[in-house]
């Protein structure tokens, strides 16, 4: 099946309209028709080739909602007319302990990314930027009815990017938990730990934000451009989660974490994060890394949205906006998601 796309034709090219084979839908296959496709700075990172050699052209885009139009003959799990998800994976093993153990994601085999990998049939897989994907049943998420089906797309990484660590890391009543960078993923952080009850702090480059961070559920804001946030703020949390895109002084964030503190990095900059021992040694602090989370915690992530009312703050764009959707993403400036319309693809 030849679909509409918007595909990147080479690293740092401007992505572009054309059209990609989609296979054929198997015993255990969702065909979906997408309407919603957000985009993720890791998007912007591949296209860039950030993190290395990969395949090209490659269509973007892991946070992705639509209808099912299409089953297999052994799907059970979803039916023609839902309304779905797709976020990061479209694969793995199965059978692996990660993959037993609903960690997917770590796949000792290796995930099969939504985007940009090659597929189990040789093929590379190509993203959400387009009209219609074809996805393994189980990597298919059940998005809740109430929920606002653009506005959910982001939660597909975004979303469970932020909700594995603060749930991983106990974030709840009593827990001081710092969000750094109100971008993206950020601003699905402040909204979560809220809801988890956590007391939340925004750590971002400048106050621009800061009406928008407390609206969104956080407690105080500081920013990270002023030297005395760091020595007011010292030993003040028991968790931090990193989202930055780029790379920042790990060493001053983790002395903002109490004795037993953690600061979680999901950012994923091209660069190297040194850590000095004695920033860790001084307070037994730990530094730590997160990547999306697995199918179960993807399916509860959007169960717990859907019951506290938490979506992402999406600016709608039509595909032939997404380049420069790309640049405003790179000079910080979105609030607090872009999500292209998939009908404008057609
Ligand atoms: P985003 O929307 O661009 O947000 C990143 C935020 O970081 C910006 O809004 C900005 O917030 C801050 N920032 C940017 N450049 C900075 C700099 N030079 N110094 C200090 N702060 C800076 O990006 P996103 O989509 O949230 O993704 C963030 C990162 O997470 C990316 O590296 C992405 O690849 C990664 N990611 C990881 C996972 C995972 O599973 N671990 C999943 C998805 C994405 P302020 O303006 O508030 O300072
Ligand atoms: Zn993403």
């Amino acid at each position: 099946m030849r679909v509409s796309a918007y595909a990147a034709p080479s690293a740092g090219q401007p992505l572009a309209p054309t059209t990609i084979e989609r296979r054929e839908v198997g015993a255990h296959d969702v065909l979906i028709a997408i309407e919603y496709a957000g985009i993720c700075h890791s998007d912007i990172h591949t296209v860039n080739g950030d993190w290395g050699p990969q395949p090209f052209p490659v269509v973007p885009g892991h946070e992705i909602v639509g209808t099912v139009t299409e089953v297999g003959a052994e799907v059970t799990r979803h039916r023609v007319g839902d309304r779905v998800g797709v976020g990061c994976m479209v694969g793995s093993c199965g059978e692996c302990d990660s993959c037993r153990n609903g960690d997917e994601q770590y796949c000792a085999r290796g995930m099969i990314g939504t985007y940009a990998v090659t597929d189990r049939d040789g093929t590379t897989t190509q993203g959400g930027y387009s009209t219609h994907i074809v996805v393994d049943a189980d990597f298919v998420l059940t998005v809740p009815e109430g929920l606002d089906p653009a506005a959910a797309a982001p939660l597909l990484c975004a979303g469970i990017t932020m909700y594995a660590p603060l749930r991983r890391w106990g974030a709840g009543p009593g827990t001081r938990v710092a969000i750094v960078g109100l971008g993206g993923l950020g601003h699905m952080g402040v909204k979560i730990a809220h809801a988890l009850g956590a007391e939340v702090t925004v750590l971002s480059q400048s106050l621009k934000k800061q009406e928008d961070g407390l609206r969104l559920g956080a407690d105080h804001y500081f920013a990270t451009s002023d030297p005395d946030t760091f020595e007011a703020l010292a030993g003040s949390f028991d968790l931090i989660v990193n989202t930055v895109s780029a790379a920042i002084d790990v060493n001053s964030y983790l002395g903002l974490l109490a004795v037993d503190g953690t600061l979680v990095n999901v950012g994923a900059p091209p660069e190297p994060l040194p850590v000095n021992a004695m920033s860790l040694i001084g307070g037994r602090r730990s530094f730590a890394g997160s990547m999306i989370g697995g199918i179960a915690l993807t399916q509860e992530m959007l169960d717990f949205c859907a019951e506290h009312g938490i979506v992402s703050e999406v600016e709608l764009i039509a595909a032939d906006q997404v380049n420069e959707a790309y640049e405003r993403v790179l000079a910080s400036d979105v609030r607090y998601r872009f999500v292209i319309d998939a009908s404008t693809l057609a």
